[in-house]
């Protein structure tokens, strides 16, 4: 339902919490953050209220300057800690909003690979998915091309990689995603910053831009590389982030 994400240049636990605070309003019944450390991505889930997922950040902080977080609107699965975005198969934790209509067949194709399965969400598949393009590709862009090929529906989705500290993996196909462009920090370094809508980025970034149907991008702190739906990179317009209220 909704989504946050964050390159910064600081501690991202408190920020990704603050950018579902402000996605709060579009209804949800679970929510979760990842945060990576430069290594390991940890995550913190909580169904019902996002006030529990801040406890259980508050008690146990997870350490790191790139995270995504989500709030969840169930619609396969029920409103379960287990069904909570963000979901990791082996290098990939990712959240998700949409539905991705095929991915029954593609769950039982990696069962029968040796696959398994903690959720019941169409979500945990495509993470599952990406981990295993991942294992079969030289690169990371022709296992996340491979990925938007392989997939059917509705989604915004916004991925992190063990062993790639410094990047997130976004795409969309029917579902809202913007790319926030922060302000230059004291240290000369720029933040770079995901939503599924403009809204989640207010006081984050300074500029926005919306991708297209169809549309991939890789973010890195220094750069952002944004490709349509057949893998040509291309420019999309960045406007000032719209007023608030
Ligand atoms: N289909 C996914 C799920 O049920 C995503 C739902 C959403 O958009 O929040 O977990």
């Amino acid at each position: 339902c909704g989504i946050i994400g964050i390159l910064g240049q600081d501690e991202v636990a408190g920020r990704l919490l603050e950018g579902l605070s402000r996605l709060e309003y579009r209804g949800y019944d679970s929510a979760g953050i990842a945060v990576m450390d430069g290594v390991k991505i940890d995550l913190t889930k909580a169904d019902g209220k996002l006030s529990h997922l801040i406890e259980k950040v508050a008690h146990n902080t997870p350490v790191g300057r790139l995270g995504i977080g989500h709030t969840r609107w169930a619609t396969h699965g029920a409103a379960t800690v287990e069904n909570a975005h963000p979901h990791r198969a082996g290098k990939v934790t990712l959240v998700h909003n949409g539905i991705i209509e095929n991915y029954a067949e593609l769950k039982t194709e990696l069962e029968c690979a040796g696959a398994q399965f903690a959720s019941e969400t169409d979500t945990e598949v495509l993470a599952s998915v990406l981990d295993h393009l991942l294992n079969q590709s030289d690169t990371l862009d022709e296992a996340c091309q491979a990925l938007l090929h392989c997939i059917k529906g509705s989604y915004a989705i916004a991925a992190l990689i063990e062993g790639y500290p410094d990047l997130m993996f976004v795409a969309r196909n029917g579902s809202p995603l913007a790319i926030g462009y922060g302000g230059i920090t004291s240290t000369g370094h720029n933040e770079i910053f995901v939503g599924s809508d403009a809204l989640a980025l207010a006081g984050l970034a300074a500029r926005v831009s919306y991708l297209e149907d169809g549309d991939s991008a890789f973010l890195r702190s220094d750069r952002v590389q944004v490709f349509d739906r057949g893998g040509a990179e291309v420019t999309r317009e960045t406007v000032e982030m719209p007023e608030e209220g």
